[in-house]
């Protein structure tokens, strides 16, 4: 007996666990196979999907046994390296296929590291089915929280985001009652410091040199506009279940400080650690135990600059868009993420400049009327139309 058996969490999770990764190919997903790989006794992958990346596909459901695969775009569905898949190993294929798998009876954990709105259907139908899920894909969570969260078991849904695994790190334990604030760490992105008129010459190339995280090309460029500091503000809205205005962002350049709480006495607890999103995906399969490091330990003692600062919400407007999309709430975030996933991949193919990403959002923003979220097919229609309106404002650029 230790002084802190009676608040550690009680629950706890079969062992192997049988794990399924949408977006096996991704930068979350191939980092969660590289967790898998060093805890095989813990770990069981059961199945992975992917968009287009069938010779990935096939190679990791080779070394890692794996019963179910997906491939969600039907015209990768016939690519000839599928034959290769081993025997007894079921093939899925389409846009609802991340749905069918999921919900497999011999499936216990979904790691939703698909990106974008996207990954909604699958998220929900997890939760659904009382699977863990273990949730990357935050997009669909700004998008669809009010439908997501209802369904929710405690325990079911840890997030993998750093920022909002350390806050539920900061959070095991107490009362729900007690917080008074979060603070939401964030680097500052490639352009920290600049002014809008040297905004106005990034390209996408420049943004894609993130300082601290090596990550996929969407959220590298969502960083670098600070739209992912916006959306991670709705995502801890959701999942923490405090207002938009409860979330402080906090620029800590060194990325130490993975986020902060702070409690009614004044007290502020922060998780620490190295920068590698192994260990939040690490921590979502290992909970509520803690299992041996992937990385090297960081010597404190080493580090003397730490420093805190505000988001330049103005230079950055996205942040305050995406802001001003929590407080109007209902259908209104579904339409600024649809307008960001646009403009981001604009950006990303030299379509439109750093600047007119966030002038497309507030554009098909002032375009909306927010309504109260009330199915996954109301969200796809709001989701398809903010595109259309989004493609428009871009065509006039
Ligand atoms: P990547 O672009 O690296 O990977 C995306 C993955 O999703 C790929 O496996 C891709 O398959 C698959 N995918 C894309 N579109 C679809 C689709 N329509 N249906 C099914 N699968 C699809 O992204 P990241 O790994 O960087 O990000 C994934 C999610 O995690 C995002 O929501 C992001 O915001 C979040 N996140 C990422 C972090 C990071 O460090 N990368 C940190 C925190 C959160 P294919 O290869 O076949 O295209
Ligand atoms: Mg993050």
């Amino acid at each position: 007996m230790n002084i802190f058996e009676d608040t550690s969490p009680k629950a706890s999770r079969p062992r192997p666990l049988r794990v399924v990764v949408l977006g096996a190919s991704g930068s979350i997903g191939t980092q969660t196979l590289d967790v898998c790989r060093r805890h095989s006794d813990k770990l069981k992958v059961v199945g992975l999907a992917v968009r287009s990346s069938t010779e990935f596909l096939v190679r990791a459901a080779r070394e890692f046994g794996a019963s179910v695969v997906a491939v969600t775009d039907a015209e990768h569905a016939k690519d000839a390296v599928l034959s290769e898949l081993s025997e007894g190993c079921d093939l899925l294929c389409g846009e609802s296929s991340l749905e069918e798998m999921v919900v497999r009876d011999d499936v216990d954990c979904v790691v939703s590291a698909v990106v974008g709105f996207a990954g909604i259907n699958a998220g929900y139908a997890a939760l659904k089915a009382g699977k863990a899920l273990m949730y990357a894909n935050k997009e669909s969570l700004v998008v669809g929280g009010d439908l997501l969260m209802p369904l929710v078991a405690p325990g079911q849904l840890i997030p993998v985001d750093s920022e909002h695994s350390a806050i539920y790190q900061c959070l095991v334990g107490e009362r729900r009652s007690d917080v008074h604030r979060i603070w939401l760490t964030c680097s500052g992105g490639p352009f920290f410091g600049m002014s809008r008129k040297e905004l106005a010459r990034v390209t996408a190339a420049d943004a894609l040199r993130h300082p601290t995280w090596q990550m996929g090309p969407k959220i590298t460029i969502d960083s670098a506009t600070l739209m992912n500091k916006g959306l991670e503000v709705l995502e801890a809205h959701h999942l923490f279940d405090v207002s938009v205005d409860e979330v402080n962002v906090l620029v800590q350049r060194q990325s130490m400080i993975h986020s902060m709480v702070e409690f009614s006495d004044g007290v502020v607890k922060a998780q620490l650690g190295p920068s590698d999103m192994r260990l939040p995906i690490q921590y979502a399969l290992s909970y509520p135990e803690r299992w041996e490091t992937p990385v090297e330990r960081v010597d404190y003692c080493g580090i003397s600059d730490f420093t805190f600062g505000r988001a330049d919400e103005e230079a950055f407007g996205c942040l305050s868009l995406a802001k001003r999309a929590g407080r109007e709430g209902g259908t209104m975030p579904c339409a600024m993420n649809a307008a960001n996933e646009v403009a981001n991949l604009a950006f990303r193919r030299d379509r439109c400049g750093f600047l007119d990403v966030e002038r497309i959002v507030r554009s098909v923003m002032d375009d909306t009327t927010a309504e109260p979220v009330e199915s996954l097919e109301q969200l796809h229609e709001v989701d398809a139309r903010s595109r259309a309106v989004a493609e428009r404002f871009l065509a006039g650029i």
